[in-house]
């Protein structure tokens, strides 16, 4: 089943960037996802990504600490906006043509989000970063990923994580979870499975998007999807 998809949107959690650290961004996963991104968008795919920042700041985690939870959320955007910034670095220091466009105004460091600008720049081969979630509190950036995927048109949501797709329990409790190939959206609220936010979630089901799930770990998974390999990822159709 080859793909065919043309733009596509990469959904990356801060956490992943953690990497064997047990804070901040660990190096190597950078240029691993550098590689990979660099990869797709050499076979011509426009490439925006949604970076996380987990790793840095959530703002519930603030919260339940006595933190104002809008104080908090800011600064959760404010950590995707430093793991953008490492991303683009990474990816400018490939050769790749970047642009990095915030949701919260920071003109020194980023562009602000003008949906037709991202789709231009995207038009033009460079690779779009969105930092700085959607911009408001009390959302997360899985929501972020499916609200710009909707807004550029993006023919698809990859879901880079840690395992290798969509299981019908969790793969690292159960060593004998079954993997989905394929499954509906309706499925997966059935048995709910989490692989978004329900917030996130609902965006993606209400357009349309298909979200495919796949381990950003394995190096050339990403090129793979997008090649709609056999046995890489699950697709919610
Ligand atoms: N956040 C927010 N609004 C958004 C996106 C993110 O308030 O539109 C905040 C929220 O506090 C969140 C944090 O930024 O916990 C980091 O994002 P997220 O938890 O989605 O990162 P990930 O889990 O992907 O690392």
């Amino acid at each position: 089943m080859a793909n065919n998809y043309k733009r596509i949107l990469l959904k990356i959690s801060g956490e992943a960037l953690l990497g064997t650290q047990g804070h901040g961004i660990d190096g190597d996963i950078l240029t691993q996802y550098a590689d990979e991104i660099k990869a797709a968008h050499d076979e011509n795919y426009e490439v925006s990504v949604v970076v996380g920042g987990g790793n840095i700041f959530r703002g519930v985690k603030g919260a339940t600490e006595g933190m104002d939870r809008v104080q908090g959320d800011y600064m959760g955007m404010l950590a995707t906006m430093i793991n953008s910034m490492a991303l683009q670095d990474a990816l400018e220091r490939k050769g790749v043509h970047t642009r990095l466009m915030s949701a919260i105004r920071m003109e020194e460091i980023a562009e602000p989000y003008i949906r037709r600008r991202a789709i231009r720049h995207l038009e033009k081969g460079r690779v779009v970063i969105f930092g700085a979630g959607t911009g408001n509190p009390y959302f997360t950036t899985d929501t972020a990923a499916s609200l710009r995927a909707i807004e550029v048109e993006a023919d698809v949501i990859l879901k880079g994580t840690r395992v290798d797709g969509i299981f019908d329990s969790d793969p690292e409790e159960n060593p004998d979870a079954e993997k989905f190939q394929t499954i509906t959206g309706e499925e997966v609220l059935d048995r709910r499975l989490s692989i978004m936010d329900l917030t996130a979630f609902t965006l993606c089901r209400e357009n349309e998007t298909p979200i495919i799930v796949f381990n950003m770990n394995v190096v050339g998974n990403l090129k793979k999807v997008l090649a709609g390999e056999e046995n890489i990822g699950s697709t919610v159709v």
